[in-house]
């Protein structure tokens, strides 16, 4: 059975001061039947993880290599040494503005596994390529191309976020949400074979909130959530999770 798992993207937002967001998330879920990641800016990885408690801290992408002359990247070693312990890579606001494609998210995920650190990888379609019924063609693809052979269940989770879902409060039906995971699931086995295909986790992500989340955690093949703007205010990170607590 796959432990459920709620991950919390801040993005560029956060300082100090919305700490105490982590450690409030930390008090009321520290009995938790689920996993917790939050993932905050790099500046606040190492006060994050001394506060943290059970919730595990991430960062929001990280450079193939483990060191060198690459200004103002960051590596998986650089992570782990800070305290994270998952990274979130191929988010599609990276694939995007920082041109990664998905040969990139698999180095990424690679240098990622070999410091022991989740690669939580996000793939997603945008409204057009959904409109053309493209959509399980780009996952598809995305998937076996940022989706590295080191890939178990322990360290690697898929995020299935439309990217014309995220930030805009537009949710995919129930359905079109079921169709793609139960894909990813059916592609991830075909590939590395049950035991492994079964064991990965995959998080729905796109204007999850509070009143929406049960309905998504009831999804075939959602084993959790990967949210963005909900996740920067324990009031309302912690109803989602508790609405995925009640499914485990
Ligand atoms: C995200 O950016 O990963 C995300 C899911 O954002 P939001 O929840 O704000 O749509």
């Amino acid at each position: 059975m796959r432990r459920k798992l709620a991950a919390g993207n801040w993005k560029m937002n956060g300082t100090g001061r919305n700490l105490v967001e982590i450690e409030t998330l930390a008090r009321d879920h520290a009995e938790s039947v689920v996993d917790l990641i939050l993932c905050p800016p790099a500046t606040l990885i190492e006060r994050a993880a001394r506060v943290a408690g059970p919730v595990l801290i991430g960062g929001q992408d990280c450079h193939a290599e483990a060191s060198g002359a690459h200004t103002g990247d960051i590596s998986a070693l650089q992570l782990r040494d800070a305290g994270a312990r998952a990274v979130i890579l191929g988010h599609s606001e990276r694939r995007e503005a920082h041109e990664e494609d998905s040969a990139m998210v698999r180095e990424k995920a690679r240098a990622a596994h070999a410091e022991n650190l989740t690669a939580i990888i996000c793939v997603g379609e945008t409204l057009a390529q959904r409109e053309a019924q493209n959509t399980l063609d780009i996952i598809g693809a995305q998937l076996s191309l940022s989706v590295p052979d080191s890939a178990t269940g322990h360290n690697t989770v898929i995020a299935y976020e439309p990217i014309w879902a995220i930030g805009t409060g537009k949710v995919p039906s129930t359905d079109q949400i079921g169709e793609v995971h139960d894909f990813i699931r059916s592609r991830l086995e075909r590939r590395f074979g049950a035991g492994v295909g079964r064991s990965v986790r995959l998080l729905y992500g796109g204007s999850v909130k509070p009143d929406n989340a049960a309905q998504i955690f009831a999804v075939s093949n959602v084993d959790g959530a990967l949210v963005g703007g909900a996740s920067l205010r324990a009031a309302d990170f912690s109803p989602i999770v508790a609405a995925l607590e009640a499914t485990a």
